[in-house]
């Protein structure tokens, strides 16, 4: 392991405990954790191996995103017509996601995390869907990110045609994977509880899986409430609202994660609260007609103390991965819902892309911020552009003003992974080739095609 020095860094977003915001810092790195972190004139470590010039940069912690199904959709972006209903496309994507060969989901997967890197994000969670979790993980490990991935079961009839298995066989599973990938490359890869939803498991898997998780000393996760329809046939089958039921079962609690959480009421948000479980809304998937606005309660979950974090769900969901246009779009949806400027401020659409978001995934010692003891997961973002510029409030500038493109330099656990914009770790514009070629292999022999508003000649 080497060291790092930034270097008189023009700002530095810190999100430690006081919310410093440091103008003209250095940061030195060592053995992969943040050592020091001060004004520049303070800090007299000298003497890395590596040094990073930062006049003009903005140094941000990584972003965390929550909810991101990494390996099927990059071969096949942007087939769907918008007007294929739900459980149409779900069905659609489930059938192209199982048609993948591992060799396929390495670099659907590899491309997907390049995406993610470029554009500061240094840390993913995948919900499970990942068929081939070697080849995966692998993309994962060679590309340098730090991800927290599972292997997703369910043990009721669905329609959506996840395999349906026996509880004790869902159960053994979700454990086999906690013991295959819990604490690879120096915890870089951890592994956690995946039950697809609780609208497809049963109440003892459900209690099974957050036993495990609390064994394991990991997290659970559950796609719950994400639209109206599956919120009423939840209550209808099992008697009770989704977020209620699992209160119910004793299966709500600190290491528990829901992705969506949008069709919430004020008796779950106070169920969600006094649990102490954690939210992660993926606002670019649900303002796609799911009612982003007309149900999202996001502002009144962090009003009461929730960790709500940022996920952007898979590429064909939200269609974009880039986290700093996430935060801006958690950040205006509800000022304008709620007719009122001063909801979701700029500082707690951050909170909800970093701190937050290793909250959600029971990392909060680990990252989330540039602090003394954590690891280094860091972002240089480059301000010498038109967009960012003037700067006085950088926090102002990078959530509405700017995006991913203008990243420059990432560091995850303290190894540059992208430098001047570029992946160091394969050649990206090989690596689009070779998707693209796989895309229109699985459309081929799946046999998966549509017809266009416009017509492609
Ligand atoms: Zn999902």
């Amino acid at each position: 392991m080497c060291s790092i020095k930034v270097e008189r860094a023009s700002w530095i977003i810190t999100l430690d405990q006081k919310r410093r915001i440091i103008k003209d810092g250095s940061i030195y790195i060592e053995d992969g954790r943040i050592v020091a972190v001060e004004k520049a004139d303070k800090l007299k470590l000298e003497g890395a191996d590596i040094v990073i010039e930062g006049l003009n940069k903005v140094i941000t912690p990584g972003f965390i995103n929550n909810h991101m199904h990494i390996s099927y959709a990059h071969p096949v972006r942007g087939i769907f017509p918008d007007d294929l209903p739900l459980m149409t496309y779900l069905n659609y994507v489930f059938k192209l996601q199982s048609a993948m060969k591992p060799h396929e989901e390495y670099y659907a997967t590899l491309l997907a995390v390049t995406e993610l890197l470029k554009s500061g994000c240094t840390c993913f969670a995948d919900p499970g869907s990942i068929g081939s979790l070697e080849s995966g993980v692998k993309a994962i490990l060679d590309a340098g990110i730090r991800a927290v991935v599972g292997r997703d079961v369910v043990d009721k009839p669905n329609p959506l045609h996840l395999p349906v298995r026996e509880t004790e066989e869902a159960v053994k599973m979700l454990e086999e994977t906690l013991r295959a990938y819990s604490d690879l490359s120096n915890g870089r890869v951890k592994a956690w509880v995946t039950v697809f939803s609780p609208d497809y498991a049963s109440d003892e898997l459900l209690i099974k899986a957050k036993e495990l998780a609390d064994r394991y000393r990991t997290v659970l996760t559950l796609h719950t409430s994400f639209s109206e329809e599956g919120v009423k046939n939840f209550e209808a089958n099992r008697g009770r609202r989704p977020i209620e039921h699992l209160a119910h079962l004793g299966v709500l609690g600190e290491n528990v994660l829901l992705s969506h959480a949008l069709v919430v009421n004020e008796r779950e948000i106070g169920l969600l609260a006094k649990s102490g479980a954690k939210v992660v809304h993926c606002p670019s998937a649900a303002v796609r007609g799911f009612g982003a606005t007309k149900f999202g309660r996001f502002p009144e979950m962090l009003d009461k103390g929730i960790h709500v974090s940022l996920g952007s769900d898979a590429a064909n969901s939200s269609y974009y991965l880039d986290m700093v246009r996430l935060m801006y779009l958690a950040m205006v949806l509800y000022k304008d819902a709620k007719l009122n400027k001063a909801v979701m401020p700029p500082e707690v659409a951050l909170e909800m892309g970093t701190i937050n978001g290793a909250w959600g995934l029971g990392l909060n010692e680990e990252v989330g911020s540039i602090e003394v003891g954590k690891k280094a997961d860091l972002v240089v973002f480059d301000t010498k552009r038109a967009e960012w510029r003037s700067i006085f409030y950088p926090v102002n500038n990078l959530i509405y003003s700017a995006d991913g493109r203008s990243v420059d330099t990432v560091i995850v656990d303290g190894r540059i992974v992208v430098q001047s914009g570029t992946p160091r770790y394969v050649n990206e514009q090989d690596l689009c080739g070779r998707v693209q070629e796989i895309g229109e292999d699985i459309l081929k022999r799946t046999n998966v095609s549509f017809n266009y508003r416009w017509q492609v000649e």
